[in-house]
């Protein structure tokens, strides 16, 4: 793997950390305060290119790959990670994974608008009784005519209370026979398609989480994604992809956490000196930068393999597995180098601390990337 950047990724470095810093930051805690995605901001990031980064240019990306994906997810987190989730969610759950599926004319339909920013995507996997184990999902589509009857629940799924287009994992069912999983393009017009609850969170505020209810929800035929009984392959592609770019989200909120904590380090006097010439301090804040360094790499590795077309589920739930255990490491140390400021909302270390906590649970928990890494490394020690 090269370490050096391609000009294109530096080009995407940039404009998404100039945005997040300029942009984003100044309006960090309306968003976290609004639950809300801002129409505005959504908008911005299509004018920029941000909204498509993985897609095709003829669908309305700007196709610079899933490397610099994860670094968009980085920059952007570093600013806000609630707008982050809602980002990730419509870019990679929604509109990379419709893209994966989809025919020719699917993609023309939806990947333009969504690549702009005109609509708001979200993916519908989990159910109340189906969240690590996603492939026992419940909710069911039966052909009638020329259209699927879709009928089940779908919970925690973010932008659901915004989207335009949910990418959506099903069963369908053919007469008293086995159920195949397959994927549905579900646009928020849909008969029979509501939203039954918004859910508040501890963290990534500023990012919609809901239920959504499908009674009797009549879809027409032309959106089932791909082909029926193909939606475990979908899917577990998806998760790969997933873990990979959103692996760039713990990197960019430990990051943040990090610059606040060793300015105020250095800022800060007690004992008649700055805090930041307390070895103790130091150790905190030389963990920190490690730990950060170690994510960001491991998240690289798996971006770049997915560009290259590797194998990653490993790589993958490495950079997961790691981020989530470094975020949570490394947002707890900020708040403590701020001590009673840190525990305060005058700051936005706290933020960062509840931010963290998503990392080990969304796309997978930490429990999950375990079980993956390892039934791939005892896989591998049986070749040996
Ligand atoms: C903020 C947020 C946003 C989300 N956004 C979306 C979204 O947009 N779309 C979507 O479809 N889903 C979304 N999710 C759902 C998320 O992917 C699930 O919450 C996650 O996969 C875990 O499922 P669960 O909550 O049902 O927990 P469970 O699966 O019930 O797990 C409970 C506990 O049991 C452990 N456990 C489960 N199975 C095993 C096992 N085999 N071995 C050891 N331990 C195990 C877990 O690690 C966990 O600690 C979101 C969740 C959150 C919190």
């Amino acid at each position: 793997m090269d370490l050096n950047l391609s000009e294109e990724q530096k080009l995407v470095q940039e404009t998404a950390r100039d945005f997040a810093r300029k942009t984003v930051l100044p309006r960090a805690s309306e968003i976290e305060e609004s639950k809300a995605v801002p129409k505005d901001l959504w908008l911005e990031m299509g004018r920029l290119g941000l909204l498509g980064v993985a897609i095709p240019k003829e669908y309305g990306g700007i196709e610079a790959g899933f490397l610099a994906s994860a670094i968009v997810m980085e920059e952007l987190s570093y600013a806000s990670a609630g707008l982050t989730l809602s980002y990730g969610a419509h870019s990679f759950l929604c509109a990379h994974n419709l893209y994966s599926a989809s025919s020719d004319e699917q993609r023309k339909k939806y990947l333009p608008k969504l690549c702009s920013g005109e609509w708001i995507g979200a993916f519908a996997l989990t159910e109340p009784g189906s969240g690590s184990d996603a492939a026992s999902l419940q909710t069911t589509a039966v052909l009638k005519g020329n259209e699927y009857i879709l009928n089940g629940t779908k919970i925690f799924i973010t932008n659901g209370s915004v989207a335009d287009v949910i990418f959506l994992l099903a069963r369908v069912r053919r007469g008293s026979g086995k159920t195949r999983l397959s994927a549905f393009i579900i646009e928020k017009g849909f008969p029979g398609f509501s939203v039954s609850k918004d859910i508040p969170k501890l963290g990534t505020r500023g990012s919609p989480l809901s239920e959504l209810v499908f009674q009797d929800c009549r879809a027409p035929k032309e959106n089932l994604a791909g082909e029926e009984g193909k939606g475990l392959s979908y899917m577990l592609n998806g998760l790969d992809m997933e873990r990979a770019v959103f692996s760039g989200m713990p990197v960019g909120i430990a990051q943040a956490a990090f610059d606040y904590a060793s300015r105020y380090a250095l800022a800060r006097r007690q004992f008649g000196q700055s805090i930041s010439g307390f070895e103790m301090i130091q150790e905190m804040l030389a963990q920190m930068a490690t730990e950060i360094e170690a994510a960001r790499l491991l998240t690289y590795q798996a971006a770049w393999r997915l560009d290259q077309g590797l194998e990653v589920s490993k790589y993958a739930s490495f950079a997961k597995l790691f981020g989530a255990q470094m975020v949570s490491r490394a947002t707890q140390a900020a708040v403590q180098i701020l001590g009673g400021y840190g525990f305060t909302k005058e700051f936005p270390v706290e933020r960062y601390f509840r931010d963290a906590v998503l990392i080990g649970i969304g796309g997978g928990t930490s429990q999950i990337q375990q079980l993956i890494i390892a039934r791939e490394i005892l896989k591998e020690a049986r070749l040996r």
